[in-house]
């Protein structure tokens, strides 16, 4: 009797679990479907680089995207939304130009590194020193481009998960240190792009105490061609820039409240500053757009657990992760799992879940709702998350790599043409609903990603 009495317990109990299961995935099926016909996402990215436009860190146009954040965050809904303040190193373009003088006349396109010191005033001419690679300017003797400007012309590859970019970042981020240690003036690089416009890609880098700028990929190759010819290539550097140490910067943050499990959160984000020469459609407002509605549109009726989203105030010039640490550092345990978007708006393609997770019912019924999209759970743990959730990934917060198709974010990366008309409706929408459906699952079941770390049959 007592036998059977258990048995029927177990097995009604497992009834109840798979009933669970089913619901959830369900659910997660609806909100996918909801998620694909729905203009939330398009919305916010269009209002945010129409209304808004370029977003640098520290510039008046920043303000305006802290109203809009709030005000956005509000109109859709979203609780206790509000500003968190802090304060970060923020470099800001002035005039800049260049020219070969010499042995033939060329205009040069160019866009200064963040960080970058400016020319003196009138500008600077010399002698430039070209390197194929960039491992060719480091095996350069210290002392042997005394009053050159260097110059790093090495390609990137088109990939379709961004690891291009990856292998040839130092080009850009610590290039002009290595050339300044070698004694050059001035820094000039290839752009990281993938493109063949004549618009240079800005971006950051270390600051090397000599200007530095990026050169459109035509430009980078006419100058190989020159110093191919034997003669000294002379070229003219003219950049003005301003360094504020302490400018004003935020992370805005709004949530939907869990009904059951209120204190156990859900992170997700992307970031609302941007380079200054397109209107950063591109980079991040469709993560930002992403996160926002996929937020939305998961909470549903009320989730069980609270769903928070944060719009980061300072990825490309750095602070926002720390700022956003810093001020949860006693909250971290309590948040369930982290994501971020920032890999353009080109849909996921595949999915790394935590370590462990993906036999849960949880995410078994995630993975079965975004199958139909395309979307693969691979077997691979993830591995970086994303700039702006770095600080909770190293505090231990679970995360997530939801990886975007890159093939084509670098042809517009960081450029003017960073812009609203390169996003595809139904890429965007696509992506809203791979992460709507993972937030909805995560928020309704009672997951927990660190146990399943280590123990993952639990
Ligand atoms: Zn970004």
């Amino acid at each position: 009797m007592r036998k059977l009495a258990v048995a029927a317990a177990a097995a009604l109990l497992l009834a109840s679990t798979s009933a669970a299961a089913q619901s959830l995935e369900a659910g997660a099926a609806q909100v996918r479907d909801g998620a694909l016909n729905d203009l939330t996402a398009w919305t916010v990215l269009e209002s945010l680089t129409t209304e808004v436009g370029p977003r640098l860190v520290g510039s008046p146009a920043m303000d305006r995207a802290r109203e809009w954040g709030v005000d956005t965050l509000k109109r859709l809904g979203f609780e206790n939304v509000h500003v968190e303040g802090f304060t970060t190193p923020a470099w800001s373009r002035g005039a800049e130009s260049a020219e070969v003088l010499g042995p033939v006349p060329h205009a040069l396109h160019i866009l200064g590194l963040g960080n970058s010191s400016p020319t003196p005033k009138g500008g600077l001419e010399a002698e430039i020193a070209l390197f194929p690679t960039y491992q060719a300017l480091l095996d350069a003797p210290e002392g042997s481009l005394k009053g050159k400007i260097a110059v790093v012309t090495q390609k990137m590859t088109r990939t379709q998960d961004g690891s291009g970019y990856g292998a040839i970042n130092a080009q850009r981020t610590s290039g002009p240190a290595e050339a300044a240690k070698r004694g050059a003036i001035a820094y000039l690089t290839r752009s990281l792009s993938t493109d063949d416009t004549r618009l240079p890609h800005a971006g950051g880098a270390r600051a090397g105490g000599i200007p530095a700028a990026a050169l459109s990929t035509p430009d980078a190759e006419l100058l190989d061609h020159l110093v191919a010819r034997g003669k000294p290539v002379v070229v003219r550097l003219s950049m003005a820039s301003k360094l504020n140490p302490k400018a004003q910067a935020y992370n805005v943050v709004g949530e939907i409240r869990g009904s059951e499990r209120p204190d156990e959160v859900i992170v997700v984000g992307g970031h609302l500053d941007s380079w200054d020469p397109g209107t950063g459609a591109i980079d991040d407002a469709a993560g930002v757009a992403i996160q926002t509605a996929a937020a939305k549109l998961a909470a549903g009726q009320r989730p069980k657990r609270t769903i928070r989203v944060v719009m980061f105030g300072s990825e490309e010039q750095g602070g926002s992760s720390g700022a956003y640490l810093a001020a949860h550092k006693d909250e971290t345990g309590k948040m369930v799992a982290a994501g971020e978007s920032d890999g353009g708006a080109g849909r996921i393609w595949s999915i790394n879940l935590p370590t462990g997770s993906a036999a849960h019912p949880a995410m078994k019924a995630f993975a079965a709702s975004v199958a139909p999209l395309k979307a693969i759970v691979t077997r691979s743990p993830p591995r970086e998350g994303g700039a702006d959730i770095s600080g909770l990934i190293a505090a231990g917060v679970p995360f997530v790599d939801f990886n975007q198709d890159m093939s084509r974010y670098f042809d517009l990366h960081h450029s003017a043409d960073d812009t609203l008309d390169k996003v595809d409706p139904a890429e965007l929408a696509q992506n809203v609903a791979v992460w709507a459906s993972f937030i909805f699952t995560v928020a309704n079941s009672d997951i927990d990603f660190r146990a399943l770390a280590k123990d993952p049959a639990k």
